[in-house]
């Protein structure tokens, strides 16, 4: 197997809190688990930015010609309310509200995602499992670790004995946690709860009458806890070690935490060699996140039907902006930021689209190939995706003074310049080749822009006869004004 231009690739991996020399268990193979969606919602583009940053790293060690084994579960059970290892299954609340089967949500949101990601260009993963495909799975887990001893059973429920194995393992290396802090800082009101202590997890919890999501084991009619479904299918398909294991900041604890106890107690290693964890996407400064409503989904962005932005973004744009920052940066969704984003994007794009009528010269001005290496090293380097860009605009620049005869290129340069476009443009970032539509929506933007700005000066003069004309007369052509806290919006009926 050829691995092409490949310096080491450096990982910051969360367990160390360093970046670290990615060394695969296996030469030329590696096995990746990302965390997937719980189904019980549309995903916003907080979860999008998750997925989008591992689909980058699946797209370029897959580029660097390593044999990639990506698993992305579907979450289709055994996910509490608020995270919690008490109160309503996510699905099976939102079942109950809408009056419908369980799978009839599950079915519902997980092509929402399917059609999201394809959308926005995604690769689809090698795997995809679900947590109710492998119940057989989590329950033999289950025996294993009250065998060793790390288990216990309390009404038909199972709980990790996180006390127990702190005694023999540290509990809390992941999220840099120490289980006396845990305690002092955990909470629980007397008598609500089968565990030994507050700390502890279910591994499996018996199903109340009313839980229409059950299964049989050996000690209840029940489901399996939300964490251990995360053990069984990435061990399952990656084996008890593997290289990577991916997911959003916010996972790290309990979600994480949990995993490498259960692989530990189970199995007696941990599990993963590289942890990565994706920083948090916020909305106008706030994180998104479905419990606040502070989430603006996929569709009302591409559409531009939102309280937020001034226009529809095309999904390109969207992957370019999320691109520009690193992966582990907390990274701000804007009106400002998106519309930056979209004048980069498609620079970049009008110059590739260059790259095929440029003239060639004996020889060239720049040296091709230290820059090529140069988006190498940038995506080496823990997958820094903001300088790779500033790499590519680096030759987007140069492109367009070759063509204005400020700089020459050689035949055999310009094959290699075309080659690294491709790759780190398409193959790596994943995005697509837009044409900017100069003609339709973004002259309408501006025009309608004009009419607002117009409307804002007659309400500042007490000119409401005229404010109100300009709105209703817009209205009356299919254009509606919406006013929010940041300013007003249009949207095209
Ligand atoms: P969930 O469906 O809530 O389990 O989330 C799916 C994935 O999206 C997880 O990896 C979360 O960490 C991630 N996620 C949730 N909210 C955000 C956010 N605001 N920014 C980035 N990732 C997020
Ligand atoms: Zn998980």
């Amino acid at each position: 197997m050829q691995l092409f231009e490949h310096n080491p690739i450096k990982i910051y991996n969360s367990l160390s809190g360093k970046k670290e020399t990615f060394t695969p268990i296996e030469t030329g193979y590696v096995g990746m688990y990302v965390c997937g969606p719980t189904v019980y919602s549309n995903v916003h583009l907080g979860n999008v930015r998750t997925f989008m940053s591992f689909d980058m790293v699946f797209r370029y060690l897959k580029h660097l010609g390593y044999k990639v084994r990506y698993v992305r579960n579907i979450t289709d059970a055994g996910h509490l309310e608020n995270d919690a290892d008490a109160g309503e299954d996510k699905i099976t609340k939102k079942a109950r509200l809408e009056q419908i089967e369980p799978m009839e949500v599950v079915q519902r949101y997980t092509v929402d995602f399917h059609n999201i990601l394809n959308t926005f260009n995604f690769l689809p993963p090698s795997i995809e499992p679900t947590a109710t495909g492998h119940i057989i799975e989590q329950i033999e887990l289950i025996s294993t670790i009250i065998e060793n001893g790390f288990g216990y059973e309390v009404n038909g429920s199972v709980y990790f004995d996180v006390h127990k194995f702190n005694e023999t393992h540290e509990y809390g290396k992941l999220s840099k946690r120490k289980l006396e802090d845990l305690i002092h800082n955990t909470r629980e009101l007397d008598g609500q709860s089968d565990k030994r202590n507050p700390q502890d997890f279910a591994l499996w919890k018996r199903a109340e009458p009313q839980h229409i999501m059950r299964w049989p084991s050996p000690w209840s009619d029940g489901f399996p806890g939300w964490h251990l479904e995360c053990t069984a299918m990435s061990t399952k398909y990656l084996g008890e070690q593997f290289d990577i294991h991916g997911g959003g900041m916010d996972l790290k604890f309990p979600h994480h935490e949990c995993e490498i106890a259960q692989n530990e107690a189970a199995k007696g290693k941990s599990p993963v060699n590289y942890w990565m964890h994706a920083n948090m996407l916020e909305l106008n400064g706030q994180r998104m996140s479905k419990s606040t409503g502070n989430t603006v989904n996929p569709d009302e962005l591409l559409s531009g039907n939102n309280d937020f932005f001034s226009k529809a973004y095309a999904p390109s744009v969207i992957r370019f902006f999320i691109a520009q920052s690193s992966y582990r940066s907390v990274l701000d969704l804007t009106n400002d930021g998106l519309l930056a984003s979209e004048k980069g994007f498609y620079r970049l794009m009008d110059a590739v689209n260059l790259l095929e009528k440029l003239e060639v010269s004996k020889a060239s001005t720049i040296n091709i190939n230290a820059w090529r290496q140069s988006c190498y090293d940038a995506m080496n380097d823990d997958f820094n995706s903001p300088i790779l860009i500033a790499n590519l605009f680096e030759a987007a620049k140069y492109i367009n003074q070759i063509k204005e005869g400020k700089e020459t290129i050689s035949a055999e340069d310009l094959a290699t310049l075309t080659n690294t476009m491709n790759i780190f443009v398409f193959d790596v970032l994943g995005l697509e080749n837009v044409v900017k539509n100069d003609s339709g929506t973004d002259k309408l933007t501006g025009a309608v822009n004009v009419l607002i700005k117009l409307r804002q000066e007659a309400r500042a003069n007490k000119d409401f006869a005229l404010s109100d004309k300009i709105r209703d007369e817009l209205a009356e052509a299919g254009i509606l004004l919406k006013d929010g806290k940041d300013g007003t919006t249009y949207s095209v009926n």
